[in-house]
């Protein structure tokens, strides 16, 4: 059950939930607006785009993606790529920047790997990211506006090369956040990595699900129900459609080989969401932040194996060694 707002905090700080990392007027921003979205920018003529950007329509693989030999090596690529890029993007992330500039950062950092990025022209979608600030969920569109101290951004980069999508995001703090916020951030960054460590041969689906809610419902946040995470790999989004939040009846077996999405969407407050005109941008109905991250994984023949990583063998968005070495709990 979620912890309710006159129950102790979970810091141990003593004081009701309410009043210390559940205190919504401490988290609660200002409202962010649309801004105004720049010309789609080009891809040079040397980089493979997808079938979709051409005109044909995005195929949803309602089979898994399984991959081993030859096809991974190339999955492993594009999840290397997309790591780079959200790597790079994170380290402009400060007060003043537009989402638009962390656009076009990503952007250049796609196309001098030889990758494009998979959600440009995708279904319409005209950035090379999705920027989502505050109370925005998922899908948020670079825009004019300038990120301003005390926000919270996720961004998801998805990459597109030698043939595979490798999909990551994370969310960055816009320099002092609140502390409420920061402990937002730090939950579902240990959630995302809970879900991915809950995955091996043989277990259900719904492992995920069943290690993500309760701990984001222990910590007093909310999970939203109606986006997942999806099969990935030649496909951008395929089968299976993957839950965060506990369903009884998702008893597929992983399989060694299997490569999907975790990308758990943590809220403040409720939930519950609504989507902006521009057809895009899916935000809380309460206005309170939310925060994301996301890594594409591969079932191995003992757990999971995180494919969204750099060079180094890190992310911003964490890695399963941090769950193994048991630092799940947080301060205040
Ligand atoms: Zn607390």
């Amino acid at each position: 059950m979620r912890l309710r707002g006159n129950a102790p905090c979970w810091c141990g700080s003593g004081r009701k939930f309410k009043r210390c990392h559940g205190d919504q007027r401490a988290m609660r921003l200002r409202p962010v607006r649309p801004g105004r979205v720049s010309p789609i920018l080009a891809v040079p003529a040397t980089v493979t785009p997808p079938d979709y950007v051409n005109g044909s329509i995005p195929v949803t693989s309602t089979s898994f993606q399984i991959h081993t030999g030859e096809s991974l090596e190339r999955l492993r690529v594009a999840c290397r790529v997309a790591a780079e890029v959200l790597d790079t993007v994170g380290r402009e992330v400060r007060p003043g920047v537009t989402t638009e500039e962390l656009d076009r950062v990503a952007h250049e950092a796609y196309v001098t790997r030889g990758a494009y990025p998979s959600t440009l022209s995708y279904k319409g979608y005209p950035k090379s990211i999705c920027t989502s600030v505050n109370e925005v969920i998922c899908h948020g569109i670079p825009d004019d506006r300038p990120l301003e101290e005390g926000d919270i951004v996720n961004v998801d980069v998805t990459a597109y090369i030698k043939g595979m999508h490798g999909d990551t995001s994370a969310t960055f703090p816009v320099g002092r956040v609140d502390p409420t916020l920061r402990a937002l951030i730090d939950v579902t960054r240990e959630a995302t990595l809970l879900g991915i460590a809950a995955v091996a041969p043989g277990r259900p689906l719904n492992a995920i699900g069943n290690a993500i809610q309760p701990y984001a419902f222990a910590h007093g946040f909310g999970v939203v129900v109606d986006y997942g995470g999806h099969g990935i790999g030649s496909v951008f989004h395929a089968s299976p459609h993957v839950n965060h939040t506990v369903h009884e009846w998702d008893t597929i077996e992983f399989q060694p080989g299997m490569t999907f999405t975790v990308e758990p969407m943590i809220t403040a407050g409720s939930p519950n969401h609504h989507m902006w005109s521009d057809g895009w941008t899916v935000a809380a109905n309460d206005l309170l932040p939310t925060a994301q991250f996301e890594h594409t994984v591969i079932v191995t023949d003992s757990g999971a194996e995180i494919l969204t990583l750099t060079g180094q063998g890190d992310s911003p968005a964490g890695t399963l060694s941090r769950v193994e070495e048991g630092t799940v709990s947080h301060r205040p």
